[in-house]
């Protein structure tokens, strides 16, 4: 049996000049963002952000203080979570744990009183399509993690909503699994045809899932854009060094180029040349097989340079040239902290 593709109408989100105060504590302040019918669109940033307070308020779960949730052509602040066509999906997966896999994907069908042949149909086309139909009658705890996960997310899909929330899902599980839970959420988003919102303070999670990112900062919206855009054109020094690991390398203004800005290089953009215009003593070496990550001393500054791998690399103690190409250079604003672009 397979899902067919749903989402009826367009499920494009808006967020409308949204703020959201916490007894003083302003959560998240004039946020505005569109979020496309079908997108995968990715909340990132680190802790206490909002970016989980942002999605619940998408969700219903929280009441922005100010501004407007819409969702398709329908203005939904007063609209209960239920009423909303929204599935939440988190990482502490909130399963019944007295009930079996079965009973719990079914369970929102039988809260809408769907007849119950018809609840166990639409329960395992969804277990069917997330590799659970074998464990249909066992109880949570006899699942793995990643098991569990996808009973969470295989009881969201019953639902058929038009907007998939997802606050941090894979957080809990082991990296192998998280990396083959990605692929699958990759490819569920494809099958489904809904919009999916996710909520991530892991930036690999966001460069491989998200068609946009939505890179977050205290409460605020720091840039939006597709993986690569994001990367290659870092609005602001905060964004750099969050997005690409390890992060970009910042330059204080007047140590590379004369003039008041920052002057920023990905590890794999600096070269290691005698004749290059800095100079970096090596404190690490690390050999990932694949490349080699050279860290050291630019002045007060820690570097990383990314060697291809079978490349002579320097040894610990080492003073090296660095050369940083023009292609490879990234300008910031020293006050502001923001991108300057020629
Ligand atoms: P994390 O990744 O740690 O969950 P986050 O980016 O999702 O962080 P939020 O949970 O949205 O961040 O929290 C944003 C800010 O709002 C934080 O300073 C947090 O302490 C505060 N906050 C969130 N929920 C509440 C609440 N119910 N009452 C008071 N303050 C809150």
């Amino acid at each position: 049996m397979t899902l067919m593709a749903y989402s009826p109408f367009v499920a494009q989100v808006r967020l409308v000049n949204i703020t959201k105060q916490f007894d003083g504590v302003t959560a998240v302040e004039d946020i505005n963002l569109d979020i496309a019918d079908r997108e995968f669109m990715i909340l990132l940033g680190p802790s206490g952000c909002g970016k989980s307070t942002l999605l619940r308020i998408i969700a219903g779960l929280e009441d922005p203080t100010e501004g407007e949730v819409w969702i398709g052509d329908k203005m939904v602040n007063d609209v209960l979570p239920k009423q909303r066509d929204v599935a939440m999906v988190f990482q502490s997966y909130a399963l019944y744990p007295h009930k079996t896999v079965q009973a719990n994907i079914e369970f929102p069908l039988k809260v809408r009183k769907v007849a119950k042949t018809e609840r166990g149909v639409a329960a395992l086309a969804a277990a069917d399509s997330l590799g659970l139909g074998e464990y249909m009658q066992r109880k949570p705890a006899a699942l793995s993690g990643g098991q569990r996960q996808r009973v969470a997310l295989a009881r969201a899909i019953v639902r058929k909503p038009a907007v998939f929330c997802m606050d941090e899902p894979l957080s809990n599980l082991d990296a192998k699994l998280r990396g083959e839970t990605r692929a699958e959420l990759i490819a569920l988003h494809q099958r489904l045809e809904s919009t999916f919102i996710y909520v991530t303070h892991d930036q690999v999670e966001a460069m491989t899932m998200g068609t946009r990112i939505a890179v977050m900062s205290r409460g605020h919206l720091e840039q939006i854009g597709s993986p690569q855009e994001v990367y290659d054109k870092p609005a602001s020094v905060f964004v750099a060094q969050f997005v690409g690991m390890p992060p970009m390398n910042i330059l204080p203004a007047g140590s590379l180029e004369s003039g008041n800005h920052l002057v920023g290089v990905r590890p794999e953009q600096l070269e290691i040349a005698a004749s290059g215009p800095l100079s970096m003593k090596v404190t690490l070496v690390e050999q990932l097989g694949h490349e080699v990550l050279v860290t050291g001393d630019v002045g007060a500054k820690r570097f990383v340079v990314r060697v291809a791998a079978h490349t002579i690399a320097p040894r610990i103690g080492d003073v090296v040239g660095l050369d940083a190409p023009e292609a490879g250079r990234h300008r910031f604003d020293a006050t502001t902290e923001q991108r300057i672009d020629a």
